[in-house]
């Protein structure tokens, strides 16, 4: 049987919302690690760039000095971003009138709060396409971004009102919702399998 008990898996814990990664990520079997400094990111195995308020965490990645060091780490691990996360991915935010600089790493534009202001948060079935076939996940989308392009060497594993909600290119994953507010492990699972 697999065991993922050897991976470290760091978890951005600037803002927002890291503990039920923490939490995943301990009952994959593998080892949760707090990234607040460039310093935690030596010895990762991969890392998790939970949902939160990007705006916040754009700031704090400056001045915590992180820009440079999760560009590096970027280029050799895998790195899955959750909501804010994955605005911090993107190579581009639309109508950006909070100054968010996202880190480029994935081919995909996108737009804040696209899933509207009104319906602050919902839960709905996503379907999801992995390598060992389809799969139902539970996807929570809170003030969830909308990814409004996709680049040519993206992959689209799940949509949703026929928009892409978990994109993937190379080592990069990214989802508009959340997927670590319940015990499935199916997404987390597929992220941390790229390491493998
Ligand atoms: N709306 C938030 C932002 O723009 C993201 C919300 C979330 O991560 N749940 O940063």
């Amino acid at each position: 049987m697999k065991t993922y008990k050897d991976f470290h898996v760091g978890i951005l814990t600037l803002q927002g919302d890291f503990e039920k990664h923490q939490r995943q990520v301990r009952s994959l079997g593998a080892v949760p690690e707090a990234v607040r400094l460039p310093g935690d990111l030596i010895g990762l195995d991969a890392l998790i760039i939970p949902g939160g308020e990007s705006s916040t965490m754009s700031v704090l990645i400056d001045r915590f000095a992180l820009r440079a060091p999760l560009l590096e780490f970027a280029r050799t691990h895998p790195v899955y971003g959750t909501c804010a996360g994955m605005i911090l991915l993107a190579r581009k935010i639309e109508d950006n009138i909070s100054g968010v600089e996202p880190l480029a790493l994935i081919d995909i534009d996108v737009r804040r709060n696209g899933y509207g202001r009104q319906v602050f948060s919902f839960e709905t079935d996503i379907e999801v396409t992995l390598e060992n076939g389809t799969k139902t996940v539970r996807g929570f989308f809170i003030r969830a971004p909308k990814i409004t392009r996709v680049g040519e060497g993206v992959g689209v594993l799940a949509e949703y009102q026929a928009r892409p909600v978990l994109v993937r290119q190379n080592n990069i994953l990214a989802s508009s919702f959340h997927s670590e507010l319940n015990d499935d492990l199916t997404v987390l699972k597929y992220f941390v399998d790229i390491l493998l």
